[in-house]
């Protein structure tokens, strides 16, 4: 018979699979239960619906059988089987389990036993075995083939007998050394203790002939060995045991194997409802951001099951955008099993589900911003942006649910790392205050050099940063917090001057009109206005803007790839307390021509202070030259 090869990539894990030093070779049996509980789920799936399977749904089991004198054990299913392209594809190619370890090993260097962690898939049984036969016979099918494999010389395929559909595997285990005994995995206690440990939520029993002994019926002190039909496995899905039942281990073990992501979550969130919907959820918030989420790669969802088969992978429907990152999944009684995806979207029960975990996810967010700020601002490090998406792209529908949520930088936190909360500025605010004061830019730093955010500082308010391009469009859709309006420290009344301050400021204004207007004419186009301004402490110029669109939100808006490129409202602001305005005074009078390229000079700087880019950098420095000459 012909030997095939394996896929390269599928030699290399295969490789790694027989030669790992790895020290937790016993999963191996959980990752082959694992696959047949799979391959059962389906055809179960089907029986549901499909007379013709036969198989009654109390019937549905995993078989184990260790045999010492042959020296096998025998891993047996009655799922769905597989054709003969199945056999090729699945187990001469890598598969998707094998790929993620594979790539973990690859990212963590040498360290083999992160491995472990994973899902390593059907290969792992080479870990424990020096040949591994698959008889197998798909659902549909009166065809049997055999798949037999001795590890990285490849494999071979051929038709066989097989009476039922369904799968075997039978592993020829290896010799047992001086550090691995593989002869345990044919003791009976070992393999009830592994069952036990990894899969005891398999939800179908997985049976194994164990003796036990009894007294001989009628006699006092007669004993005898029985052989009897034991389940070793409880059948209780995690989700639906008592919460006091589980530790966190037991959660963030369930999270690896089932979600591939070898960092602990930052939380689980398990919760029962019986109300108006009657479901178990088990919900979990990563620690990290995975590296495709900002992109449209993402996919969010939730798995979904009903009455405990699962129904759907990735359930979209469940979760609203801005908790897209939440991971885990849903088990309700009152879902019908075979509801097609179209008739899902629309279902009320479904509905009703995704909106309880949205407040549940939303509460128990809050309550971690009370409990563990720290942990908190872990998660908004990762996931902050999203939940500001949310509030931009409802349009202010999400605010209520999601403002409690919001962090932001700001001028009274400990370092620019730190963070605050929207009611934590509000608490702290002066009873004379009356606007929530923010600057936007893109880092801490700009935010908190710009001139106007100096200015607000020393009059003793707060400044928040935002340093996110998303924020201020998420904050002008919110338009206040608290009864508070929020206020862009570079636009419009800051409502800082007294009604005095004010009227001198016009009267000043009024006296430099000329000047001004003579001033715009150098600026036609780029500033819709030039006016001394009560915004300016110790600089002698600024840039703001008036409308809506900020100088800030223009620079994202342009940025974007498609769009029409918009300009905001500028305002070219002197300060009248800075000698520069009196020089300005004096050339009005004197050099018009001076005057014209020191205007220039100055919107130029104040391009630069707000952090845009200047219109001819090359022009400018010229410019700059001309004047020290
Ligand atoms: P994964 O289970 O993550 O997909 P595996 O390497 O464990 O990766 O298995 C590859 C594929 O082989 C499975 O996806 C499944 O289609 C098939 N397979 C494995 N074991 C069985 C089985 N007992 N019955 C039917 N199909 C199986």
């Amino acid at each position: 018979m012909e030997q095939k090869q394996f896929q390269a990539e599928s030699k290399r894990m295969l490789d790694l699979m027989i030669h790992s030093i790895y020290t937790h070779k016993e999963i191996f049996l959980r990752e082959l239960i694992s696959n047949a509980s799979d391959a059962i789920d389906k055809l179960y799936f089907r029986s549901l619906t499909d007379d013709q399977v036969g198989t009654k749904p109390e019937d549905f089991c995993i078989e184990l059988r260790p045999d010492k004198d042959a020296r096998t054990l025998t891993i047996t299913d009655n799922g769905i089987g597989m054709t003969a392209e199945e056999l090729e594809q699945n187990l001469g190619v890598i598969a998707h389990s094998g790929s993620r370890a594979f790539k973990a090993e690859n990212d963590l260097g040498d360290n083999a036993d992160i491995i472990g962690q994973f899902g390593v898939g059907f290969y792992s049984a080479f870990m424990v075995a020096k040949r591994v036969t698959v008889r197998t016979r798909a659902y549909g099918s009166d065809k049997a083939y055999i798949w037999q494999s001795e590890g990285v010389e490849g494999y071979t395929v051929d038709t066989c007998d097989k009476e039922t559909v369904g799968t075997e595997i039978v592993l020829e285990l290896l010799d047992d050394t001086d550090d691995e005994h593989y002869s345990e995995y044919l003791e009976e206690y070992r393999l009830r203790q592994l069952v036990k440990k990894y899969s005891d939520y398999i939800r179908f029993p997985i049976r194994m002939e164990t003796t036990s002994r009894r007294k001989v019926e009628g006699t006092e002190d007669q004993y005898e060995d029985v052989r009897e039909i034991e389940t070793l496995n409880s059948m209780v899905p995690i989700w639906k045991k008592n919460r006091n039942e589980l530790t966190d281990a037991d959660y963030n073990a369930f999270y690896h194997e089932k979600f591939i992501d070898y960092t602990d979550p930052l939380m689980h969130i398990h919760s029962r409802s019986e109300g108006t919907v009657t479901y178990n959820s088990l919900l979990y918030i990563p620690a990290k951001a995975p590296y495709d989420y900002y992109s449209k790669e993402y996919e969010k969802g939730l798995q979904l099951y009903a009455s405990g088969v699962m129904i759907m992978e990735k359930c979209p429907d469940l979760l609203p955008d801005h908790f897209s990152f939440v991971r885990g999944l849903v088990d309700s009684e009152d879902l019908s099993l075979n509801i097609s995806r179209e008739m899902l979207q629309h279902d009320r029960q479904l509905k009703l589900i995704a909106k309880s975990l949205e407040k549940s996810i939303k509460n128990e967010l809050a309550k971690l911003l009370k409990s563990d700020r720290a942990k908190y601002e872990e998660f908004w490090k990762a996931f902050g942006i999203q939940i500001k998406l949310g509030i931009y792209n409802g349009f202010g529908m999400n605010k209520e649910l999601l403002q409690d949520l919001l962090l932001f930088h700001g001028s009274a936190c400990d370092s620019a790392e730190g963070f605050s909360t929207l009611q934590e500025y509000v608490d702290r605010m002066r009873d004379e205050q009356k606007y929530i004061y923010y600057a936007a830019g893109e880092s801490v730093t700009r935010c908190a050099s710009l001139p106007a955010a100096e200015l607000v500082r020393d009059k003793g308010f707060e400044v928040l940063y935002l340093t996110d391009r998303v924020d201020e469009f998420a904050i002008q859709v919110m338009r206040e917090f608290a009864g508070k309006e929020f206020k862009n420290v570079s636009g419009g009344d800051l409502g800082l001057e007294s009604d005095e301050d004010k009227t001198a400021l016009e009267e000043k204004n009024a006296a430099a009109k000329d000047l001004f207007e003579e001033m715009q004419k150098t600026l036609t186009g780029k500033v819709t206005a030039v006016r001394l301004s009560g915004r300016l402490k110790t600089h002698a110029v600024c840039l703001s803007s008036e409308g809506q669109i900020s100088l800030e939100m223009e620079k994202v808006l342009n940025d974007m790839p498609a769009g029409e490129k918009v300009q905001a409202q500028r305002v070219l602001e002197l300060n009248p307390e800075h000698p520069v305005f009196a020089v300005l005074q004096r050339l009005f009078a004197e050099d018009k021509d001076k005057l014209a390229k020191y205007t220039e000079l100055l919107y130029q700087q104040a391009l630069l202070i707000e952090g845009m880019p200047v219109e001819d950098p090359v022009a400018l420095s010229k410019m700059i030259c001309d004047l020290m000459v």
